[in-house]
């Protein structure tokens, strides 16, 4: 039974985009080379003044965690929706 809501809770629950932002220099390569446009840039500044991106739409990620790799600064962390079990 248990096993049962896990399963479909992977399917339905998207990724988590975790953002450190005072990490962030701004450099927008998460937003741009997201292929599923789930980030956008904000308006927002960290204390840097780097302008910061955002979650436009989480539903959409597929949790490939190219932005995470792809980040020059280690400044966001992609969360998996069954983290809690891997760990
Ligand atoms: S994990 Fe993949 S789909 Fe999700 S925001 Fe990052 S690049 Fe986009
Ligand atoms: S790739 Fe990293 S440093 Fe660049 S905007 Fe995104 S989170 Fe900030």
């Amino acid at each position: 039974m248990e096993n049962t809501l896990r399963s479909e809770r992977k399917a339905t629950e998207p990724s988590r985009i975790v953002f450190n932002r005072d990490r962030c220099k701004g450099c927008s390569y998460c937003v741009y080379f997201c292929a599923k446009e789930v980030l956008e840039m904000s308006e927002e500044t960290n204390q840097k003044g780097y302008l910061l991106p955002k979650v436009a739409d989480e539903s959409k990620c597929s949790g490939c965690r190219l932005c995470e790799a792809i980040c020059p600064d280690f400044a966001l962390r992609v969360i998996s929706a069954n983290a809690d079990e891997e760990e």
